[in-house]
């Protein structure tokens, strides 16, 4: 369906709209080049009963290039549109913020685009949410605020990128790749009007978004200086426009010329596609595009210094610009007509016109535009000699060229301060960050330390009870070792049969206490002195001959234990032999020794010793002497003193038996010797060297004597 020549080689295409912006003298092509943009042809329409659709199908296009009378007739389908379906009130809020932004409310236009966005976050429709984005984009476009008017044309485009409206769609993209090509992005804004291009092909029924597409590449290619293929899709723009036999559309693509040949120094060129534009836009009626083509012309001829020209062309597009009510080019016209009557001489005229057009771009407060203007407004006045204003003129161009500084000093300080504070924030932060590292290491050193610690007190711990274990039982060892030793010990001292200690202990304990013995002596005085006392069982043969060995063991247990009670526990009782008996009394009155010997003697002899079915009776021989024995005050050993001791029971065996014999001192040791005593004790009694008492039971030899035991027949002889 598209017969249009397309580009030779394979380079993409894109589109553009552009919201019109002031343009200066200086720049005055750009600006209408964007103007061109806007510009559309006049649909035909069907009178009749229009519903509010096709009212608005019919003002679509009117309120790119008459928007006056747009808004006139919008006004007059406004309540209705309200009432109508989203779509249709979207369109018709649409369509209204764009008249009241051409018409030069740009305010009133943002806030239809705001209240067209509220429309569709409440639905949750992407059209009608691309829609207000994209009317926002226009009315911030108008505002001046760039930024905002990028932002919301991505949004805009973002929020389309799923929506059956193609048309929108190529719309959307199209802003999208105005925004990048304002910010000087090219290459980004390059591919965004080959797709907007692409997409719009694929629409049958509308070529308008197809020559918007061309129209807004012709633009961005001039900005790039890529002027051989701003060429070729300009000539496929304007074919189209032809074909499509829509004037708006060729005013456009013609204004777009204009531009590019302006750029690309084919100045007759441009002036040609001007002149072309300003018939165009005469027969539309679409006095806003006429007054931008008028101050155009007037500036094209004040570069070729047709000054009379350009100052009718001037006074035209101040007239056009009046009756629209257009401040922008009014502006432009009056600095254009000024410039032209200062070159013409008519300095007082010129300076008025030039006063004017300062005068409406200080109340627009565009202080680059103006600063640029009150230069050429010097140097004109300069031109036409009048240097005291030249002087002033300059003056206000430094002005204002020192508040654009100082405003971009304040702005720069600004932006130094955020960043210093932001940094310090930053460095706030790490520091912050870094404590907290700092702080995270030491409790994570703490924890270590504990840990550390108890495992230490374990160890401890588990140490102390191994030890306390092992000490125990080592206590315990030693414990058994003892009782072992005592045991040892006791079998070592003690006979097995009495349990009396035996022999070889009382000599280790003679050998150990003699010395003590005798200091204990003669610290008690005279009284007190030791004593032995030797026994021996009388005719015990006899017992182990007629009742056997186990009747004569017991009679020896019987007279140990008798033995046992007769005496004191001090006294030490010693089982001297077989049958014999020793005790060592370590402190007995002297005087007592006689009464000891009898109650051993009575000890034994009274008890009566059961074994079977018998009664046995046995007595003992005595012999005893005081402990230590000094005869001559010098101590006789203790084995000397036992020797005398078994002489004087001997003695005792010899007058009878069942009596004791004790020796009480020596006497008369000058006329004998203590060996002769040794060697005959009984022979040294008799000749008086030796006292000696001889002891007898008198009960028991009576009762024997009356009652004797049969099995004892040496008895009591
Ligand atoms: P005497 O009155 O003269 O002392 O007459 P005796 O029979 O007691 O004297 P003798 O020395 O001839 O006999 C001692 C006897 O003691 C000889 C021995 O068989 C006996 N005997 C020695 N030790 C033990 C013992 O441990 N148990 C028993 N049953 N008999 C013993
Ligand atoms: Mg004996
Ligand atoms: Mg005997």
């Amino acid at each position: 369906m598209d017969s249009s020549p397309r580009p030779a080689d394979a380079w993409r295409l894109q589109g553009p709209y552009v919201a019109a912006r002031p343009p200066s003298s200086l720049s005055f092509s750009l600006a209408c080049r964007r103007l061109a943009a806007a510009l559309a042809f006049v649909p035909m329409l069907a009178f009749g009963q229009p519903s509010v659709d096709a009212e608005l199908a019919a003002t679509r296009e009117m309120v790119r290039f008459v928007p006056g009378e747009a808004l006139r007739r919008l006004g007059g389908i406004e309540a209705a549109a309200r009432r109508a379906p989203v779509a249709t009130r979207a369109e018709f809020l649409f369509l209204y913020s764009d008249a009241f932004r051409r018409a030069g409310d740009p305010r009133q236009a943002l806030a239809l685009a705001d209240e067209l966005v509220g429309h569709g976050r409440s639905q949750g429709n992407d059209t009608v949410l691309a829609k207000g984005e994209l009317a926002r984009s226009y009315a911030l476009t108008a505002l001046n605020d760039l930024p905002g008017a990028h932002v919301a044309a991505f949004e805009s485009e973002r929020r389309a990128a799923g929506i059956a409206d193609i048309a929108l769609r190529v719309q959307t993209i199209i802003t999208a790749g105005q925004a990048f090509q304002e910010q000087g992005n090219y290459p980004a804004a390059l591919p965004k009007f080959q797709a907007a291009v692409d997409l719009a092909r694929t629409i049958e029924d509308d070529q308008v978004p197809l020559s918007m597409a061309l129209n807004g590449l012709v633009l961005l290619l001039t900005d790039m200086r890529q002027y051989d293929k701003g060429w070729e899709v300009q000539a496929e723009s304007m074919a189209l426009a032809k074909r499509m036999r829509s004037r708006g559309r060729q005013a456009i693509a013609l204004l777009s010329e204009y531009g590019l040949a302006m750029d690309s120094a084919q100045y007759d060129r441009a002036r040609a596609a001007l002149l072309e534009t300003l018939k165009v836009v005469r027969q539309l009626g679409a006095r806003q595009m006429e007054a931008a083509t008028l101050a155009n012309l007037a500036d094209s001829y004040l570069k070729d210094r047709e000054y009379p020209r350009a100052a009718d062309y001037a006074q035209q597009a101040v007239a056009a610009a009046t009756a629209v009510n257009e401040t922008k080019y009014l502006a432009v016209a009056r600095i254009n007509l000024g410039q032209a009557y200062l070159n013409m001489g008519r300095v007082a005229e010129g300076r008025q016109q030039f006063e004017a057009g300062l005068a409406l771009y200080e109340k627009g407060r565009n202080l680059p535009q103006l600063q640029v203007v009150l230069a050429e407004y010097g140097n004109a006045l300069e031109r036409a000699g009048d240097y005291r204003n030249a002087i002033s003129a300059y003056h206000r161009e430094r002005a204002i060229s020192n508040e654009l500084f100082a405003a971009q000093r304040q702005k720069a300080m600004l932006e130094l301060q955020h960043k210093y504070d932001t940094e310090k924030k930053q460095r706030q932060i790490e520091a912050l960050r870094q404590e907290n590292r700092v702080k995270g290491a030491e409790l994570d050193n703490r924890r270590l330390q504990q840990r550390i610690w108890w495992l230490l007190a374990v160890v401890f711990a588990l140490a102390a009870v191994i030890v306390g274990l092992l000490y125990r039982k080592v206590r315990q060892a030693n414990a058994q070792l003892e009782v072992k030793n005592l045991e040892l010990k006791q079998q070592s001292t003690l006979d097995p049969l009495t349990s009396l200690y035996n022999r070889r202990h009382f000599q280790d304990f003679m050998r150990t206490h003699a010395l003590a013995e005798r200091r204990q002596q003669a610290a008690a005085g005279d009284e007190l002195v030791g004593a032995l006392f030797l026994l021996d069982v009388d005719h015990f043969k006899h017992i182990n001959d007629s009742h056997g060995h186990a009747a004569g063991d017991a009679v020896l247990k019987t007279i140990a234990a008798g033995l046992r009670d007769t005496l004191r526990e001090t006294d030490m009782i010693v089982r001297w032999g077989g049958e014999e008996f020793l005790a060592f009394l370590p402190a007995v009155p002297r005087c007592g020794l006689d009464e000891v010997a009898r109650r051993i003697l009575r000890g034994v002899s009274s008890q009566a010793i059961a074994y079977g079915d018998k009664t046995l009776r046995v007595n003992v021989s005595v012999g005893f002497a005081p402990y230590p024995l000094a005869p001559g005050g010098t101590p006789l050993s203790w084995e000397r003193a036992v020797n005398l001791v078994d002489m004087a029971l001997y003695m005792a065996k010899s007058h009878g038996r069942n009596r004791a014999y004790g020796i009480h001192g020596f006497n008369g040791l000058e006329r004998t010797t203590l060996e002769a005593i040794e060697q005959d004790l009984e022979g040294a009694w008799r000749n008086g060297f030796v006292d000696m008492a001889v002891v007898q039971d008198e009960a028991a030899a009576a009762e024997a004597q009356s009652a004797p035991v049969a099995e004892l027949p040496g008895m009591a002889a």
